[in-house]
């Protein structure tokens, strides 16, 4: 998140400086912060600026993942980009399939989370793992 700082004569005079988020979305207001502060004050901002960008792209991520049990779900939502969450036999076949004709990228194994068994979604083979994640790369 950019900072916007201003200091005219009458603020140095007063021993402040303007301070505000220099995004043009967030309205300005007066924000005067004690020069001999201007340090602490920035560093502040800059740790809840970027926690409000982490909180944004962690809800963003969770608005655009999926848990998907069909095949057919999968090539309707992935136009539209997400991450998506899918029980895979793990086969050159099935990988090629989905880079192949839906362009998906290369799925992410991960390392955490819960074996969850099931039929593959391309092929219908049962699988006893992980599911895999899948997503289009831009
Ligand atoms: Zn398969």
């Amino acid at each position: 998140m950019p900072l916007r700082l201003a200091i005219g004569p009458r603020d140095l005079a007063a021993g402040v400086v303007e301070m505000n988020a220099g995004s043009r979305r967030i309205p300005r207001r007066r924000n005067p912060v004690p020069l001999a502060s201007l340090a602490t004050s920035i560093r502040a901002f800059s740790t809840r600026s970027s926690a409000r960008c982490f909180e944004r792209a962690v809800a963003l991520r969770a608005s655009k993942t999926f848990v998907v049990d069909s095949y057919d779900e999968f090539k309707a939502k992935i136009e539209s980009g997400g991450f998506f969450h899918m029980r895979w036999c793990a086969s050159a076949a099935c990988e090629a399939k989905v880079q192949g004709r839906d362009q998906g990228d290369d799925p992410l194994r991960p390392f955490d989370g819960k074996v969850d068994a099931g039929p593959c979604v391309v092929c219908g083979t049962a699988t006893d793992s992980k599911r895999a994640v899948f997503a289009r790369s831009y």
